[in-house]
């Protein structure tokens, strides 16, 4: 009898490892971090390089051209760097990130970007353990924890915590390279059909490089936003066409009080390829003082909420949605004061993210190819390391420009 049940007992522990092995993000995310980057290496390349976009990529590969003391300029159409990380300080007592928040990876891929070695991580994280997460479905709410448990399980995320990911971009990268940065210039055409590559911007002035790394969202190249001479071959289009980069953006609104719990689920679901909308403790475990609810929404149910005639009738809905959870506490407590960043409606973002691991390889590969080696993709979407999101634009940005200079 005892040994029948020890046995019942290990059949059960080796089962469930086993499961949550299979399915670990994390483990599969750590073991893809890469130990060697292009920060670990020197090169002598004699060219001239531009690169296009000044997100977490486009810097990125900036810092291995700097330290390497090889030419180069980079075009952004902005007037500022960082792309999708973004923080504000205006609303709350610590630093919102209006883009990329949360570290999905284990948090040793920070040490990858630094080119730091060992296990020491120098941030101060806070592990995304919620403790207090409801799910609602429209009619009422009801406990989400024992979800968000196994999610953790699945994938421990992490997020800063008196910090964002634009200031470790800009701490980290940006500084080294930002006098680099020709902002307000965005490139509409490359013609790579001469000896030179040619980059021309809006206003029609022109730069000459031997090589090109380009790192505009996939969005971008989806709009049609660049003309390639010669064109870009059917398969390349196809592929950039077929990638879902989920249309979206991000409220940070503020309360006298918090009346909410650490995360509101709701029915259409977190994380999937159709996107998500969460409302989220923006202040979790942060000491904070202020009480921001974060709205993230990506995927179609944005479309519901661009119908609305403007940001304050999109917030409207909010406190109105979360007055039907929390009878009303929502209207009494919320101070007026939001912050809003509408990623899919910028002419240069033009989307959210992409869930790779939802596209197909042979398209994320398609799109990474080079143009006769000479024109080079990096970003997000085709981050060889599988690191989702920031860490994987910026390790993107060391790994293809790794191939620019070393390929011939
Ligand atoms: C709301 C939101 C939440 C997110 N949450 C997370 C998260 O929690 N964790 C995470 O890891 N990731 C998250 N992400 C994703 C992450 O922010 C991105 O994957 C990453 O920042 C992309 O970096 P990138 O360099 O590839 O592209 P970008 O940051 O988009 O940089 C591209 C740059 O190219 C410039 N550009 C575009 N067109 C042109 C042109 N024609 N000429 C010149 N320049 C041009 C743009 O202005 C931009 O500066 C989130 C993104 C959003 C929008």
């Amino acid at each position: 009898m005892i040994l029948r049940s020890i046995f019942k007992v290990t059949a059960l522990v080796l089962l469930s490892s086993l499961l949550t092995g299979c399915f670990n993000w994390a483990a599969r995310a750590v073991e893809k971090i890469p130990k060697e980057t292009a920060l670990d290496k020197s090169y002598n390349y004699n060219g001239k390089v531009i690169i296009i976009g000044a997100g977490g990529s486009g810097l990125a590969a900036a810092k291995i051209l700097e330290r390497n003391n090889i030419d180069y300029t980079i075009l952004e159409a902005t007037n500022r760097y960082g792309g999708r990380l973004k923080k504000d300080t205006t609303l709350a007592d610590f630093p919102i990130d209006l883009g990329a928040e949360w570290i999905h990876s284990h948090p040793k891929v920070l040490n990858a970007i630094k080119g730091k070695k060992g296990e020491e991580i120098d941030e101060e994280l806070i592990p995304y353990k919620l403790e207090n997460t409801v799910k609602w479905d429209g009619k009422s709410l009801k406990s989400a924890n024992r979800y968000w448990k196994w999610f953790y399980r699945f994938m421990p995320e992490s997020k800063f915590k008196n910090s964002t990911w634009y200031d470790f971009m800009d701490q980290n990268i940006a500084q080294e390279v930002k006098h680099k940065i020709l902002f307000n210039s965005p490139v509409s055409t490359i013609d790579y059909s001469g000896k030179n590559v040619m980059v021309r911007i809006e206003n029609g002035d022109t730069y000459m490089a031997d090589k090109v790394l380009v790192t505009v969202p996939v969005g971008v190249l989806q709009a049609g936003k660049i003309e390639f001479i010669p064109a870009l071959n059917e398969k390349k289009n196809k592929a950039i066409n077929a990638i879902s980069f989920l249309p979206g953006f991000k409220v940070a609104m503020k309360f006298s009080e918090k009346f909410y719990p650490d995360i509101i689920q709701t029915e259409t679901g977190y994380g999937t390829k159709g996107g998500e909308t969460t409302f989220y403790d923006m202040a979790f475990k942060k000491e904070a003082k202020t009480h921001i609810l974060g709205f993230l929404c990506a995927g179609k149910e944005a479309k519901s909420y661009y119908a609305m005639e403007s940001k304050e009738a999109i917030v409207e809905s909010l406190i109105q949605e979360l007055d039907q959870m929390f009878d009303g506490k929502a209207s009494e407590t919320f101070t007026g004061e939001f912050v809003m960043e509408d990623w899919s409606q910028q002419e240069f973002t033009r989307g959210t993210w992409v869930v790779a691991p939802f596209e197909k390889t042979s398209d994320l590969k398609t799109i990474a190819e080079p143009l006769d080696k000479r024109v080079y993709f990096a970003g997000g979407t085709v981050d060889p390391h599988r690191q989702m999101g920031a860490p994987g634009s910026m390790l993107s940005g060391y790994y293809y420009i790794d191939k620019l200079l070393t390929e011939e």
